[in-house]
């Protein structure tokens, strides 16, 4: 496997990329994500290849991958143990100092707040869902899972979030703060809890960019007050276009129709201006792969950036216990390219964002792909 020059090159970095998504690699990280609300739980690592140093990689770790690291270089194995150089370079986000610190009132920061990559501090502002309960529950969701362990608490603070994101900023070099949040009842839908914390966050790090996470307010002006208390940056997550998909794998949240989703993208945009706002298209939920770059294309013409991500069956989600499976690295590789090319055309790059997942870039192949 030759990583040298030229377009071919540029074609298997992409498709190393999107196995080691898939099928990760077989070393250990100190960061990760145990549970939480969205698709992930992997290790945080850094991943290098000649053009780009140090991008963050949200990959799992998996001692069975084909994939793995000796010194800071990644190999692929064959079946009879032959490694081949792939080109990429791999560290592991080492443990940031604010996990050893403990609010006043005896809450470990890392209950709060992660690491995320080696500069997010991500967190679940409410870490519950109105829509968990198993009739409704996204298929591919934990958000609850990681409170059951006791990994954390179920309501942050803003005053929490304010001092852990001081610190975390001070010892740990963080760059930007994504706020996320389980759904509540009301028209709110969770934005009330984002204003109130990103007003506090930002009060502790006045500049620090904060992206907020919800479903598409019931009522728009949530839209506004989230700009106005600060907030850089806005994902409102759709994962699915497709109505049939969206009904299978999120019974609850299919409840909402697009044409919401629609309203709340189009005000996001107006509001926060352009590339700031944001959404999650999961591959390998049973779109039809054209069709998903299709529907990518629309988002980006309208101004809000498609964060594509490969859907994996993490444990403790319902599509897991069913025996889902992840797609494949090829339709991974197809869908992430025939979006990056358009997000190029358009001029839109995930690291414009500022804050939140597009900038950040570690959970989707996107940043390899030029996106
Ligand atoms: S892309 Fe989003 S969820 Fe993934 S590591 Fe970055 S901030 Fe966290």
């Amino acid at each position: 496997m030759s990583v040298d020059t030229g377009p071919t090159a540029v074609d298997v970095r992409i498709t190393t990329r999107a196995e080691l998504a898939l099928h990760g690699v077989a070393m250990d990280a100190p960061v990760r994500r145990p549970d939480g609300a969205g698709p992930s739980d992997d290790g945080h690592f850094l991943i290098g290849h000649g053009l780009v140093d140090g991008a963050g990689a949200a990959l799992p770790r998996n001692p069975d991958s084909p994939y793995s690291v000796r010194d800071g270089r990644v190999w692929l194995g064959d079946e009879s143990g032959h490694l081949t150089d792939t080109g990429l370079t791999l560290t592991a986000v080492r443990r940031p100092r604010f996990y050893d610190l403990t609010t006043a009132d005896g809450v470990p920061y890392e209950h709060i707040a992660r690491l995320h990559g080696a500069d997010v501090l991500a967190t679940t502002v409410v870490q519950t869902c109105v829509r968990y309960a198993e009739a409704d529950r996204c298929r591919f969701c934990t958000i609850e899972e990681s409170l059951r362990s006791g990994a954390t608490v179920a309501a942050k603070t803003p005053a929490q979030l304010a001092e852990v994101a001081e610190a975390a900023v001070r010892l740990d070099g963080v760059r930007q703060m994504v706020m996320t949040t389980g759904t509540t009842t009301g028209p709110d839908r969770g934005a009330r809890a984002l204003v109130r914390s990103v007003r506090a966050v930002l009060e502790a790090v006045p500049g620090l960019p904060v992206q907020v996470q919800c479903e598409p307010p019931g009522d728009l002006a949530w839209i506004r007050a989230l700009y106005d208390a600060g907030a850089t940056a806005v994902g409102i997550h759709v994962e699915s276009l497709d109505d049939e998909v969206r009904r299978r794998w999120m019974p609850g949240k299919s409840t909402v129709p697009l044409a919401e989703y629609e309203a709340a993208w189009d005000e996001a945009v107006r509001v926060f201006g352009p590339n700031r706002v944001s959404t999650y298209l999961l591959v390998g939920l049973g779109e039809d792969p054209d069709e998903l770059v299709a529907g990518a294309g629309g988002l980006i013409d309208r101004g809000v950036y498609p964060f594509v991500v490969p859907f994996r069956p993490m444990s403790g989600t319902l599509a897991a216990r069913d025996g889902a499976g992840a797609p494949s690295a090829e339709v991974l590789r197809y869908v992430t390219e025939g979006v990056a090319a358009k997000l190029r055309a358009a001029g839109m790059r995930g690291a414009d964002q500022r804050a939140g997942c597009a900038a950040c870039g570690a959970c989707s192949v996107l940043r390899t792909a030029g996106g």
